[in-house]
């Protein structure tokens, strides 16, 4: 018997979360509608010209979604799969994240269909600067905060912030987050995400009586995310047994020697060729033996095909949406716990949150500041979902969402944003 691979949008799945857990906070039908639709969908053509003197179109996206908290908050990804449906799911999910971190902004996600490994720095570079001069008046520190996400780096926020201040006139830092430090970066930016992944692991593990000296943990991804969540497991005394990226996976029962591996991976640009452990599938590194798992690339890597044998006790959302609805409810029946998207990898934000506090107050904390208040802030927030998970008896990915929604409706109500 062949089981039937369901063919949803990301936004559709999105939305299936959404809602599980509107419905527990009886939410109101028209309420429900407005959340349901993006604020505004911008598609435009991103035309530059190739080092080889030829002239090439690309498509970019800009989906900011809900502002009811605040301005729009959401990275920018370089992929060839980005689509308007991909971008619209994730603006939806920062809007949804913001909200259960409790930051005082909406979501928002933008795009460029392309792949950045096919293409030079100085290509790299015309794309981010006619992309952000095509949405200079809709961004902005008090409209929409741009971020990196998968294929961005620091560099291109600052190509971004430098061709935004050129139309401004003056310096405006605070137009996008992930900076580098000198230009009015937040210390501590570039390891939030994976500093927050491993937070809320760690927190759930002590909860679930697990040691970090006889956990296992398999990493998916070895990116920023990845690979600094990875060296974090690694630091507070647990074993890394499997690591991936796009070129192949590693497992080594023994543990994987993690900053060598970061070593490697930045000497030869991605894993490939990696000694340190034994080359499996891709595929197969998800269902290989192991404690946690940290799927920590992109979405729908969980599905109804390989969720019932997946090993692991915990899974912590380092990607954004990398767990089917499907899969979701696998695990849920199984008794795996899955620390969600919307709390695991808010580190990220949080910390963009920090970068851009700090670039309006013109005054720059220390990296100990950065990271205690990061953990205040992640871990308050987890608590309040972990509490409200218990008290209803839901998932903690459903209890994030019901959290979330209850702010979102909050502000909402209380601005009369839907008047
Ligand atoms: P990245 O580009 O730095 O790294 C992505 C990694 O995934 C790379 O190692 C790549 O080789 C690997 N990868 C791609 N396809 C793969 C596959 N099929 N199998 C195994 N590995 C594969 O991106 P990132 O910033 O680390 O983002 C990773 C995920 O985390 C994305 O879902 C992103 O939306 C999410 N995220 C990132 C941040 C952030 O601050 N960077 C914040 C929140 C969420």
């Amino acid at each position: 018997m062949t089981t039937a691979v369901r063919e949803v949008s990301v936004f559709g799945d999105a939305i299936a979360y959404f809602d599980e857990a509107a419905a527990l906070v009886n939410l109101d039908p028209g309420m429900r509608a407005i959340l349901t639709h993006p604020s505004r969908q911008i598609i435009f053509a991103i035309p530059f010209q190739r080092d080889s003197g030829q002239i090439e179109v690309y498509t970019g996206y800009r989906v900011q979604y809900n502002f009811a908290r605040g301005p729009a908050k959401g990275g920018i990804r370089f992929h060839p799969g980005v689509t308007l449906d991909e971008v619209t799911a994730l603006a939806f999910w920062m809007t949804w994240k913001c909200a259960a971190i409790d930051l005082p902004f909406g979501g928002a996600k933008g795009g460029v269909t392309c792949d950045p490994a096919t293409l030079s720095q100085s290509e790299l570079e015309r794309i981010t600067r006619r992309y952000a001069a095509e949405l200079v008046e809709v961004v902005g520190p008090d409209k929409d905060v741009p971020a990196p996400d998968v294929g961005t780096t620091p560099q291109t926020m600052a190509w971004f912030m430098d061709t935004y201040s050129m139309h401004m006139r003056c310096s405006v830092p605070g137009v996008v987050t992930g900076k580098p430090i000198e230009i009015g970066g937040s210390r501590g930016r570039v390891e939030a995400t994976g500093r927050g992944v491993s937070l809320c692991a760690l927190d759930e593990m002590e909860r679930l009586n697990m040691a970090p000296s006889r956990t296992r943990v398999i990493v998916q991804g070895f990116g920023n995310v990845g690979g600094i969540a990875a060296r974090m497991f690694a630091d507070a005394g647990c074993t890394v047994v499997g690591i991936s990226d796009v070129t192949g996976a590693y497992y080594n029962a023994a543990g994987i020697d993690i900053p060598a591996a970061i070593a490697y991976a930045q000497e030869h640009q991605s894993l490939d060729g990696y000694r340190g452990g034994d080359k499996i599938a891709n595929a197969a590194l998800l269902e290989a033996d192991c404690d946690v798992l940290v799927p920590a690339a992109l979405e729908k890597v969980l599905t109804v095909e390989n969720a019932g044998r997946v090993k692991a006790r915990l899974i912590v959302e380092g990607a954004n949406g990398p767990t089917t609805p499907e899969a979701d409810h696998i695990f849920k029946q199984a008794g795996v716990v899955v620390i969600p998207d919307i709390i695991a990898n808010a580190g990220g934000v949080t910390v963009s949150y920090f970068e851009w506090v700090q670039d309006r107050q013109g005054y720059f904390w220390k990296e100990s500041e950065v990271n205690e208040r990061l953990k205040e802030l992640l871990l308050t927030n987890f608590h309040i979902v972990r509490d409200l998970a218990h008290a209803r008896n839901v998932t903690l990915r459903t209890a994030a969402y019901m959290v979330a929604i209850e702010r979102v409706v909050k502000s909402m109500t209380i601005r009369g944003v839907y008047a």
